[in-house]
């Protein structure tokens, strides 16, 4: 079956299977819409970290090792701004540097994100669509013992260590979703809609807050199928399992299928959890989820396409 696929996707663990997508599909059949709760201005600039990690890691330009950032990257920027008394919580590596002082100057001289992002896209040759979710500011926040922080200041500079209470995606309740991406999404030819294997509470919950997003996707024809982010009751990667544990949620990937469950029609779990019950009216499909090498990339997305 062909034609076009939108994926909703946070960062790491979503472009690792945005980029298995890209690559199995016919060029330019891929449209990502990306979480854009985690972005802030940190130094004067302007940053965007999922977007970030999806250009970058569509590009094949990202930092294989930690998934975020650029492979080559040098540092002299950091170094110099220790040096000089600076903030250094938040890694800006000299590469890096360019995409956010250039789109900072962008967004200053009048352009959306959106449009922002489209000419990073086209600059660095990637053939998939890439969507902010949003052009109005959507601001994940978290309540903990030490009030309420905002993303960064949790998620960099305190490293996830406070407990989490609540969450809440400041703007997100009156925000307007992208046209390109309802567009997207409400596409006749569309063949499916991939919910990738991010944070449920971090990085889709600010996308399906967004109301004329999550009735997007209610309404959507075309297959709605999410990935899970935890096997065997783990995350891959960050703090997926340590917040839903935090706030009262079952930690194991029935509870995340839960969430999803009036939205998607498929979940795709791993093979640990061919075990695990899915609500009526979703098809649990399992296949290997585990993403370490380019080709369980490609192999998951292929399963994806043919859940
Ligand atoms: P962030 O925005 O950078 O935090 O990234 P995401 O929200 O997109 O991804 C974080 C989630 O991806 C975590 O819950 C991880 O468990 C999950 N994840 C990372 N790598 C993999 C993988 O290879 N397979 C699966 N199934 N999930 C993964």
């Amino acid at each position: 079956m062909n034609g076009p696929v939108v994926a909703l996707s946070g960062g790491i663990g979503g472009a690792k299977l945005a980029l298995g997508l890209a690559r199995v599909l016919p060029p330019g059949a891929l449209t990502v819409i990306a979480n854009t709760g985690d972005d802030f201005e940190h130094l004067g600039l302007a940053i965007s970290p999922d977007l970030d990690t999806l250009l970058y890691t569509l590009a094949e330009l990202a930092d294989p090792l930690q998934g975020w950032g650029r492979r080559d990257e040098t540092w002299n920027f950091m170094e110099t701004l220790r040096q000089l008394g600076g903030e250094t919580w938040f890694a800006l590596g000299d590469r890096d540097l360019a995409l956010h002082v250039e789109r900072t100057r962008r967004l200053a001289a009048g352009a959306t994100l959106a449009e922002v992002t489209e000419h990073f896209r086209a600059h660095f040759g990637i053939a998939a669509r890439i969507l902010p979710m949003s052009d109005a500011p959507v601001r994940t926040r978290l309540r903990t013992a030490a009030g309420w922080l905002d993303f960064q200041d949790y998620f960099v500079r305190r490293r996830c260590a406070p407990a989490v209470g609540e969450i809440q995606y400041a703007g997100a309740a009156t925000a307007a979703a992208l046209p390109a991406a309802l567009a997207a999404l409400a596409d006749p030819a569309l063949r499916a809609i991939v919910i990738c294997p991010s944070n449920p509470l971090l990085s889709v919950g600010p996308m399906l807050a967004i109301p004329a997003l999550r009735s997007a996707l209610q309404q959507a024809r075309a297959p709605v199928i999410a990935v899970s982010p935890l096997i065997g009751g783990r995350a891959i990667k960050g703090p997926t399992a340590k917040l839903m544990q935090e706030l009262g949620l079952a930690v194991d990937a029935a509870e995340v299928a839960r969430g999803y469950a009036e939205l998607i029609d498929v979940f795709v779990a791993d093979e640990a959890d061919a075990g695990m019950t899915v609500p009526d009216g979703v098809r649990l499909v399992t296949a290997p989820t585990l993403m370490t090498t380019l080709a369980d990339r490609e192999r998951l997305a292929r399963a994806v396409l043919q859940s």
